[in-house]
Parts: C-alpha cells; sequence; structure tokens
C-alpha cells in the first residue's frame, strides 16, 4: 500500500469528530483523510512521494459547509448592478445621475442596497432616471422601482400579483413601484455564458473560498447559473456544490412542484463535486411579507404573502419524500412555520421511518413556541436559522419583528435538535454574511452591528459555532459520512487558519485568517505555510 500524498504536522488540528479530537498532525490519501493523529503516528504514513507540510503551529479545521446561500444573486449584486449599501438618499441619487450619463437610454440601472436603508423616493427616482429603468433593492424579498422600470417590465394598474407577490398600490390604485416577493416580474435579465460564469467563479473563491468554505449549498437562480455551475465543477477550483432547484410558485422557480414525483433525479445525483440537494419552495415572503398569527386580525388583502395552500404544501413535501428528494421550505412568519411543520409531520405519517430531513428555513430566526420546533424535530424535520441576520436588526427591541418573538432561537435549537446548520443566506444585501467566522461570530455574541444583544440567552458556544458550520451542515445536506469532520476516508477538505477559534476571544472570531482552503487534498485558495 502506498503512503499519503500530504502531510500535515507540526499545528493544532481539530477533527471535530464526536469526541473532539484535537491532534498535532493529518494524512491525506487519494483526496481523503488517511489518518489524524500525533506527528509520530501521522510521520509513519510517508514514503518517498509524500509532500511533508510544517504548519508551524496554525491550526487546521474541517472545510467549511455553508447550507443555504445565493450566489448566484450574489455574484448579480457583486458584478452587475451597483453597491449603494450604507448611502444615503442623496448618494445614491448623485450615483444615478453618474450612471444615467454613461448608459444609453433604455438599459437597467440595478441598485442593491440593504435591509431596512433609507432610500430615494419614487418621486426623486423618477425625476432622476426618466429614461432609464431603476430598480433598488432592500433584499430580495423587496424593490422600489421607478416609471420606467415599471413601464420596462410591463406592470400597470391592470397587472394582477401572481401567488405570494404583492404589488403596492397607491389610493387611485396605480402601483407605486414598490414590489414585494416580485422580482421576477422584472424586465432586468442577468448575463449569460462566459459573463456569468467568470462572476460565479469570481464571487465562489473570494467570498466564500477565501474565508475557508469548501461546501456551499446554492439556491439556483436561473438555468444558466445551472449549466456555468456544471462547468465550474468540472475545473475543480471552486467549492463543491450541493443545487437547490426552487419550485413554482416562487422566486426563479426552475421546476414545477407537481413534477417532483415523474423528475426521476434524487437528492445526491451527480457527484461530489457537484450534485443536486434539493428543491426549495417558497411559503411566505420575507420580514415584510411573513405569513404570522396576528395577520387574521386583519383583512385578507394586508395578510403576509402565501405562495401556495397550506394543502398543496404537505402533498408536495409528501410527493418529494416519496421521490427521495429533499426539500427546504421557507417559512419565517409563525402561521408559515406551522404550515411547514404539519406538513412535514404529514410525511412522517404517510413515510414512516423514512429518513426525509425535510428542512424549514429561516425557522427560529423569530421563535414562537419552542413546542413547534421540538414537533419538527419529532417528525424527522431540520431548521436552519440564519444567525447573520442579527447584524441588521434594529436597535429597539420594540422596532423587530414581530413584537415579542424571541429572535435566533439557537441554545433552545441546539438543545431541541443537537444542530444548527451554519448558513450565509445572502443575496446580495450581507455578502459578509459569506464568512462563516462572521457568522460564528453573531452566533456566540448575538450582537447587532451597533453592539447591542438581541438574543442574550440564545448564544451558543464557540464549538457549537463551528459544529454548525461542519458536523451540522454536513448533516442537513445528507453528507455526514464524507464531510465535516477529519476522520479517515472522508474526503479531505480542510482549512488552515491563522488562529485556533477555540481559544480566540470570541470578538475577534470574524478577524480569523484563512492561510489555505483544500478540497480533496487540493490546495484551491492561498498557499500551505
Ligand atoms: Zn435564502
Amino acid at each position: 500500500m502506498s503512503g499519503a500524498d500530504l502531510i500535515l504536522r507540526g499545528g493544532r488540528v481539530l477533527t471535530m469528530d464526536d469526541s473532539r479530537r484535537v491532534v498535532d498532525a493529518l494524512a491525506v490519501r487519494n483526496g481523503r483523510v488517511l489518518l489524524a493523529g500525533t506527528d509520530a503516528e501521522v510521520a509513519a504514513t510517508a514514503d518517498v512521494d509524500t509532500r511533508v507540510v510544517d504548519l508551524g503551529g496554525n491550526t487546521v479545521v474541517p472545510g467549511m459547509i455553508d447550507a443555504h446561500t445565493h450566489v448566484e444573486l450574489t455574484a448579480y449584486a457583486r458584478h452587475f448592478w451597483t453597491d449603494i449599501r450604507g448611502r444615503s438618499a442623496t448618494e445614491v441619487l448623485a450615483r444615478i445621475a453618474e450612471l444615467t450619463a454613461e448608459r444609453a437610454a433604455g438599459s437597467w440601472i440595478v441598485l442593491q442596497g440593504t435591509f431596512g436603508q433609507d432610500l430615494p423616493t419614487r418621486a426623486d427616482l423618477d425625476a432622476a432616471a426618466p429614461a432609464h429603468p431603476v430598480a433598488m433593492r432592500w433584499s430580495m424579498h423587496k424593490q422600489q422601482l421607478n416609471a420606467a422600470a415599471m413601464a420596462a417590465s410591463g406592470i400597470t394598474r391592470r397587472t394582477v400579483a401572481p401567488p405570494g407577490v404583492r404589488i403596492h398600490r397607491g389610493a387611485d390604485g396605480e402601483p407605486t413601484g414598490l414590489i414585494e416577493e416580485g422580482w421576477d416580474l422584472l424586465g432586468w435579465r442577468p448575463p449569460v455564458g462566459g459573463e456569468l460564469r467568470d462572476a460565479l467563479a469570481e464571487t465562489l473563491r473570494e467570498l466564500f473560498l477565501r474565508n475557508g468554505v469548501t461546501t456551499v449549498n446554492e439556491v439556483l437562480a436561473s438555468a444558466e447559473g445551472a449549466r456555468a455551475y456544471q462547468d465550474l465543477a468540472a475545473g475543480r477550483q471552486v467549492p463543491r456544490l450541493g443545487l437547490a432547484l426552487t419550485a413554482a410558485p416562487g422566486h426563479q422557480p426552475l421546476v414545477d412542484a407537481r413534477d417532483f414525483a415523474t423528475l426521476g433525479l434524487r437528492t445526491g445525483f451527480g457527484d461530489d463535486r457537484c450534485r443536486l440537494q434539493a428543491v426549495k419552495i417558497f411559503l411566505d415572503g420575507g420580514r415584510d411579507g411573513a405569513f404570522r398569527s396576528g395577520d387574521l386580525a386583519s383583512p385578507a388583502g394586508e395578510w403576509g404573502l402565501l405562495t401556495r395552500t397550506p394543502q398543496a404544501l404537505a402533498q408536495e413535501l409528501v410527493a418529494a419524500a416519496g421521490a427521495g428528494l429533499q426539500v427546504w421550505v421557507h417559512a419565517i412568519g409563525d402561521l408559515a412555520q406551522e404550515c411547514a411543520v404539519s406538513a412535514v409531520e404529514q410525511v412522517a405519517t404517510v413515510h414512516p421511518g423514512l429518513d426525509h430531513r425535510m428542512r424549514i428555513e429561516h425557522m427560529a430566526n423569530e421563535m414562537y413556541d419552542p413546542d413547534r420546533l421540538r414537533r419538527l424535530v419529532d417528525a424527522g424535520g431540520i431548521a436552519v436559522p440564519n444567525p447573520g441576520f442579527v447584524f441588521a436588526e434594529p436597535d429597539d427591541p420594540a422596532r423587530r419583528l414581530p413584537p415579542g418573538a424571541t429572535k435566533y432561537g439557537l441554545r433552545t435549537l441546539k438543545r431541541l435538535s443537537g444542530l444548527v446548520p451554519g448558513n450565509s443566506d445572502t443575496a446580495g444585501a450581507q455578502p459578509f454574511s459569506c464568512n462563516p467566522w462572521f457568522v460564528m461570530r453573531c452566533m456566540v455574541l448575538q450582537e447587532n452591528r451597533n453592539g447591542v444583544v438581541v438574543s442574550p440567552d440564545e448564544s451558543v458556544t464557540i464549538d457549537d459555532a463551528l459544529a454548525a458550520f461542519t458536523r451540522d451542515a454536513a448533516y442537513a445536506t445528507f453528507r455526514e459520512h464524507e464531510l465535516g469532520s477529519l476522520e479517515p476516508g472522508k474526503l479531505a477538505d480542510l482549512a488552515v487558519v491563522d488562529t485556533d477559534p477555540l481559544t480566540a476571544d470570541p470578538r475577534e472570531l470574524d478577524r480569523i485568517g484563512t492561510l489555505a482552503t483544500v478540497v480533496g487534498g487540493e490546495v484551491v485558495y492561498g498557499t500551505l505555510p
């Protein structure tokens, strides 16, 4: 038997295995972990061809796994839109004036802002850009359009909003240009081919590989994106990809929910570089469009936004489970979460004993009732909260939605289910969330951007946070047998970092630097010490 291809020694290796072994050295052969142990044990696996690297006291962690993100939308924001995050309304208008001078009339101007940002009014937009369609994004869930953008998108007073979409209107019935959950209605079209592929590659490299992320689970935004990911995965200079197909009705639909049983593709189709992970169903909207029990006291037209009935959701989940497809259900409001949990309970009833791991995305961001979380866990489901969003929470608890809910119930979730799958879930509004060390800091400190602690009782330990982005995210994607810890036989995905996170000051977590990112035993970012 031949020896190791690569040995990393002279450092600390956090295996993140069940007993949380910390060892000195690691041996890799054929892209997989051969041994994790003492320098002497690992040295015994060497032969004449082995590359031996001295870690110089640096730390090795398992490659980070992002369980849910939107690389394609983030790449659009990074490469094809204009970043206005943190800019005042006056600065934004000045930027629009520059862009209208540079671009031909009729060409789109898309501006990426962030949650809760004060942006110019519709009247200011119309005055600044009478001949250019302009869309300002607070997030994927909410945009403001000018008159030219509505004309270019064919949105008029006669436009009927599709299920789950809200077109805001004035007292006169005319659309105001404020759109919720309706990005797909816009006439803006993403670039295609090499231009898109290069943007995705750059985004995967600079926001993910650079931060030690070796597996990205991506909510696909277009068929063109799906093609580009397959090309990029073949080149092996990107993280491993788990792709989620979005189901109609909802954002950027690629598959009809009625097709689950006839597609013939199961979770895991593909290979260990690029595979089908899940289908994603948007059930309700974002923060403003969440479906909450308080809505029931209002006229139905003012309720949160639902894309389908609870009965339809349950049928879709049962069909997907039967087909072997994992589903990620986007559900933010408590009533949406109740519908989603009930649907997962129906899966457990119809398919008893099936290891389905149906996921509810964003659950526990707004935690109303720990018992609902327990029911999900008992039914074999997984809650995937997004702790990085704590950063954007208002200082004033009264302004956090909804009043009275516990935000980011991470400790409760860890206690009930044993896992808090790590993820960035950004579509351009918070690209820094792609750095898992930033999200881990949020998990441990529960602080917003101004240092206000949002949920002091729901913080978790650094070990829990590191487990979130390794073991827990692997389990949430059915990959715990090959990813998530550094144990013999598992894929050799790892990051060499300049600080041992387990002994770091939590305030310094987001400053941890990645020296090298290794996928399948090959360095894909940085250099080994
Ligand atoms: Zn998302």
